[in-house]
């Protein structure tokens, strides 16, 4: 029996769309599911894009205030909430029209409506007032994740927020306490600490941002620590009670107290896949207990023609994962032998300063006895780094000791996030340190730090004096 579309794709986020668009660019007749009415999904409506306008925001007002030190005074910032919604929001809209005008030029029919599985070949749309069926040859579950929520606490009570919620920007709540101190909450604390909030900050674990190496996280924690009202690690928020002026939060763990008075309360504790909501079970595709969809290295399921990427997926949860592997699930269905070979897939927090980090961890190496040798530039030799007054960051670079190649790199620091690149490029090229050192960087620029990590290694280093390592 022939189906309509070659490929119905479920879920329009990053993974989704560029699924579809690739799809649709190899010859496919696509139909792509959204519920929501504008494409993008969590990473374009409520995600990376509005909080990146606002961590903009932020940065300019933290930039304005640093201007002291050199000479130049600004007045204290006046925030207009409701132009500072608008513009983020604005541009929110410009990258959804964008992708809307996208899907249309490549012929792709955007079905609006809450999709699920009725049959193997068969998913049925729920829309307002009816529900249409599609038929498919292929499908591809791209319908991502959401937010953990932490059982037992106040949800109704609009000063207690998940991450869409905060990105709403309905108030700047005074004291605003962030519980969870990984990416999310980071970036958010971030935001609402320069519009004026003065911020606590709550992490489960012993360490901010439990899957970096920690001395890549401490330039940012010093920062934080001098700006921010309180940061307890190793700490659980027990209860959150509502009382007429606040959110009273109580806290167990070392250095705690026993409870405090909060006007916001941001959880951010993770995030948790939408496998078990799309009608799984009706395509004969397993959805594991979590909610994960497993898949092999052309990410199919164990349905033959039933795809699946991104969040749903499994760790880590990124954007630009899922549109990688969208881009291999469309050219698989459309009949090329595309693999997810990546080796490495670069994470980055876009807090100030931006933590960012790629390939093996020193604490990874450390743990599986892999044999390398880490090897660190400062900043604070870096003339860049000086003339901006941000010489906090270092760049770490780990290569393997016997093939002398970069297996792993760790910058922290403004831009880290568009600096580490490079180090994912020469780890997917196969570089070695000279390779990358002998790379001519143009000066004066950060990115510089990263041939000077491996010059640091190569012993051919003369911005910093390593007796033990000349030659
Ligand atoms: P996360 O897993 O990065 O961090 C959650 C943190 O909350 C962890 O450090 C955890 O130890 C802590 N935690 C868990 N339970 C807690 C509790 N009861 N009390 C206090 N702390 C608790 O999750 P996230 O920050 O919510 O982000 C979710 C996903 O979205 C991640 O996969 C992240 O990589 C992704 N994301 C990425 C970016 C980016 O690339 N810049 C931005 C936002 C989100």
């Amino acid at each position: 029996m022939s189906q309509t579309y070659d490929l119905v794709v479920l879920g329009a986020g990053p993974g989704g769309y560029t699924a579809a668009f690739r799809a649709a660019d190899l010859g496919l007749k696509v139909a792509l599911v959204e519920r929501y009415p504008a494409l993008g999904g969590v990473c374009l409506n409520v995600g990376c894009i509005p909080s990146k306008a606002l961590l903009h925001t932020a940065q300019i007002i933290d930039e304005a205030a640093a201007m002291a030190s050199h000479g130049v005074q600004f007045g204290d910032p006046r925030i207009e909430l409701d132009k500072l919604r608008a513009y983020k929001d604005g541009v929110v809209n410009k990258m959804a029209g964008g992708l809307s005008a996208l899907a249309k030029r490549r012929s792709i029919e955007v079905v609006q409506g809450v999709g699920a599985f009725t049959g193997p070949h068969e998913i049925s749309v729920r829309q307002v007032g009816e529900t249409r069926t599609l038929d498919f040859a292929h499908a591809i579950i791209a319908v991502g994740s959401q937010s953990m929520e932490l059982s037992g606490l106040p949800w109704g009570d609009p000063r207690l927020m998940d991450s869409t919620a905060a990105l709403q920007l309905d108030d700047i709540p005074p004291r605003l306490l962030v519980i969870g101190g990984g990416i999310i909450g980071l970036e958010m604390a971030c935001v609402y600490a320069a519009l004026g909030s003065r911020v606590t900050v709550v992490e489960l674990s012993g360490q901010l941002m439990p899957g970096a190496d920690p001395d890549l996280v401490k330039p940012l924690q010093s920062r934080i620590a001098r700006r921010y009202e309180h940061i307890y690690l190793a700490t659980r928020v027990t209860q959150v009670d509502v009382a007429d002026e606040a959110l009273v939060a109580r806290f167990e763990g070392p250095g705690a107290p026993a409870s405090a008075p909060f006007d916001g309360v941001l959880v951010a504790v993770g995030r948790t896949p939408n496998g078990k909501s799309v009608g799984a079970q009706a395509a004969g595709v397993a959805v594991s207990d979590q909610g994960f969809i497993a898949v092999d290295r052309q990410m199919r399921s164990n349905v033959q023609h039933i795809f699946a990427i991104g969040d749903v997926v499994g760790q880590p949860m990124l954007a630009h994962k899922a549109s990688h592997e969208g881009k291999v699930a469309a050219e698989v269905i459309a009949g090329k032998k595309s693999f997810f070979d990546a080796r490495v897939i670069p994470s980055v927090a876009y807090t100030d300063p931006e933590v960012a980090w790629v390939g093996l961890t020193e604490t990874e190496a450390r743990k599986s006895g892999v044999a390398c040798e880490v090897s660190h530039f400062p900043w604070a030799a870096s003339g860049r780094a000086v003339a901006i007054d941000r010489t906090e960051g270092f760049t770490k670079l780990l290569f393997d000791s016997s093939t002398r190649r970069l297996v792993g790199a760790g910058i922290v620091g403004p831009h880290a996030g568009d600096l580490i690149s490079e180090c994912a490029l020469a780890i997917e090229m196969g570089c070695n340190a000279a390779d990358v050192g002998l790379t001519i960087h143009p000066h004066p620029t950060l990115s510089e730090s990263i041939a000077m990590a491996a010059e640091v290694f190569e012993g051919t280093i003369t911005d910093l004096y390593i007796p033990r390592k000349r030659g």
